[in-house]
């Protein structure tokens, strides 16, 4: 029994208890102590893969790759130090193309747990958990039941549904819109970003009637919910999903190294430790086989959106070979219009390009199985901001800027060259395509396409 004198007793206990459990959950928090950030300038092809052999291998963790073009930022942990340092004096990697970067802005972003339990409403001033998200989106064909339509493509590893709503207006046939993001779990800005989309497309759908009555929008806003709530409850930083890889010490597939299409190859992570571990097998991975299952259901999906983070770059495949795509002319002016679209918003820069001219050759994208296997003939990956200050922990104040921009680059996508029968051609094209070259000959008549035409000629 309590009695009043004792109180004082029970409630130091129960602070007692209370301190630690805070501290117990707290300790669950990685916090990344000791670990350092290098943002490298590399120059030639060997730097560039000798880089990508210790990724593979679990020694680092790439945060940014830039290939030769561009700056690449390497986190490393305090115990693979001395191989990352040898690494630097084996390639000749000194002076100015060294940078040690100063993670003190990070720390916070690192070591902070941020799990609500009582879910809030949706905004776009800060980012949301998974709970939060599906509550709200779970709200939308409700409120409009003409529009929306939530569904389940499948579950997670752990058993989590992967959610996608269906936005548009009418029944009719028409070209369909694949929109993901989350793949990446740490890269909380697409689920912002690409939950605006959904808020723009159902709120304000008198505005996009046009848009929702020519197209079908399908938006997956997590497509990896496990290592999401990882990244909320344990560690910010997790990148691949949740497979326990069967109980070796290093948990996760990176889904974007699992898809059946050259797997195995360059880029890939060999060790289960790495970042960029590519499964067991090519689509090994039930995140995989939902997507890959949903695309190949829906034959209407011509244009497909990856979002990533960051670096600020709009890439169409290939991304495992330096070939060119059949329709890369189409597909590099599309790109075009939409970056420089973008640009007219808020200034901000991107670069773009094919993903062998941003990075190395990488096997096992999404991306390049969705046009080479799904036949979706604009399949495009984007990563967005920023370019390093802030990297992953990208502040909240920077969600609302970063989707204004990137939504009307979408509508410009999306709608190609502008000409309504540019998007009846791309629709129809994917309906008949059973190869590349199929679709060349179905592409005649405008000016980009007659060039596609007389190469593809010259072939023969
Ligand atoms: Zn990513």
């Amino acid at each position: 029994m309590v009695t009043k004198s004792s109180l004082p007793y029970w409630t130091t206990v129960t602070a007692m208890i209370l301190l630690k459990f805070i501290a117990t959950v707290h300790s669950e928090i990685k916090t990344y102590e000791g670990y350092e950030l290098y943002r490298l300038q590399l120059t030639t092809k060997a730097q560039v893969e000798a880089l990508w052999k210790l990724q593979s291998d679990g020694e680092v963790d790439l945060w940014k790759e830039g290939g030769t073009k561009s700056k690449t930022d390497v986190f490393v942990a305090p115990d693979k130090k001395e191989k990352f340092v040898a690494f630097l004096t084996q390639n000749s990697l000194s002076g100015n193309a060294v940078e040690n970067v100063d993670l003190k802005p990070w720390r916070d972003e690192l070591s902070t747990r941020r799990n609500n339990k009582t879910p809030r409403g949706m905004s776009w001033n800060d980012y949301y958990n998974l709970d939060e998200i599906y509550k709200w989106l779970d709200t939308l064909p409700k409120k409009f039941p003409d529009l929306a339509k939530v569904e389940s493509m499948g579950k997670s590893y752990e058993g989590r549904e992967i959610k996608f709503i269906t936005i548009t207006l009418g029944s009719s046939s028409k070209p369909g819109i694949l929109i993901n993001s989350l793949f990446h779990s740490r890269e909380w800005i697409t689920g912002a970003v690409v939950t605006y989309f959904i808020n723009e497309l159902t709120t304000k759908h008198t505005e996009y009637e046009k848009l929702l009555r020519n197209y079908r929008f399908y938006i997956v806003p997590v497509v990896n919910p496990d290592g999401y709530v990882f990244s909320w409850t344990d560690d910010r930083m997790w990148r691949k999903n949740r497979n326990p890889n069967e109980g070796d010490e290093c948990k996760g597939v990176d889904l974007e190294r699992n898809f059946d299409i050259d797997w195995g190859g360059a880029g890939a992570g060999v060790s289960k430790c790495s970042d960029s571990y590519l499964g067991p097998s090519p689509c090994s991975e039930k995140e995989c086989q939902a997507l890959v299952k949903f695309m190949l259901d829906h034959k209407d999906i011509t244009d497909y959106y990856s979002f990533h983070s960051y670096g600020q770059i709009w890439m169409t495949p290939w991304s495992y070979t330096r070939k060119k795509a059949f329709n890369d002319e189409e597909t590099f002016a599309v790109m075009k219009k939409a970056v420089k679209t973008l640009n007219s918003i808020h200034g901000t820069d991107y670069k773009f390009g094919s993903s062998t001219d941003v990075y190395s050759p990488i096997a096992g994208t999404v991306e390049d199985w969705a046009m080479e296997t799904a036949k979706v003939n604009y399949s495009y990956c984007i990563e967005l901001r920023d370019k390093g200050t802030h990297g992953f922990a990208l502040p909240p104040e920077y969600i609302l800027p970063s989707a204004e921009e990137m939504w009307p680059a979408i509508v410009s996508s999306v709608q190609k060259l502008t000409s309504s029968s540019r998007e009846e051609d791309s629709f129809n094209s994917k309906n008949s395509r059973t190869n590349g070259r199929e679709v060349r000959l179905l592409c005649l008549g405008s000016a980009s396409t007659l060039i596609l035409m007389s190469t593809v000629l010259a072939k023969f």
